[in-house]
């Protein structure tokens, strides 16, 4: 089973090595032929201005929005979720609108460019998760099928999930955290061998768990 992890810019090195950490064979993917025997994709954090341009330049849009719809898991973290985002503060235009919320870039200004917290994340367990924001983008406002994962403290929304697609503000990637990369290789599995799985849908369930 093949992940990949989107390679035209930012931190995907890092993506790489925490599928290989958790037993996962990882694929730099930078054209369109990578995607071909990939069963979920990582769109990793960095600058999703030059992201969209590499993205469009490639031809990966259409390959990249097809892998989706066949219901392979995609995980977009910091600037991955902006790319994933129906709706962009400031009006840019979607690149890969696969998550119904509203992003804001750069959410926590100037002042407070980067920080780390502790953060609950039910679904991941009891264990809180080390997050590191970089100029991270947050989650305005969110569609009826998306599931809130974490917030932060002030109730901000950082880590969501609506189907297939899973994003956080956050970069797990730069840490020893391997849950989210875990939940994602769990869903590529069902994906490819919906029939060995635990019996569920490829679309996981809607339902929130652990988010009140
Ligand atoms: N601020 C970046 C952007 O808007 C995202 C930062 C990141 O991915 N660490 O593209």
């Amino acid at each position: 089973m093949k992940i990949g992890v989107l390679a035209v810019q930012g931190a995907f090195r890092e993506h790489l090595a925490t599928l290989a950490a958790i037993g996962v064979e990882g694929v730099a993917v930078r054209l369109p032929a990578d995607l071909d025997d990939v069963v979920g994709l990582i769109l990793p954090g960095g600058e999703s201005t030059t992201i969209r341009q590499l993205i469009e330049r490639w031809g990966l849009r259409e390959p990249i929005l097809a892998l989706a719809r066949s219901g392979a898991p995609i995980f977009g973290t910091c600037a991955g979720m902006i790319i994933l985002s129906t709706q962009i503060v400031g009006g840019e235009e979607p690149v890969l609108p696969l998550l119904h919320v509203v992003v804001e870039r750069n959410a926590f200004g100037r002042q407070l460019d980067s920080f780390e917290t502790q953060l609950a994340v039910p679904v991941l367990g009891d264990t809180p998760v080390h997050a590191i924001f970089i100029r991270a983008p947050i989650i305005e406002a969110v569609g009826p099928d998306v599931d809130v994962l974490a917030r932060l403290e002030d109730g901000r929304i950082v880590a969501v999930r609506e189907h297939n697609v899973i994003a956080t503000s956050f970069h797990p990637e730069l840490t020893v955290e391997t849950r989210f990369h875990r939940l994602v290789a769990t869903m590529a599995a069902e994906h490819a061998n919906p029939a060995e799985g635990s019996g569920r849908r490829p679309h996981p369930t809607r339902r929130s768990r652990g988010e009140s």
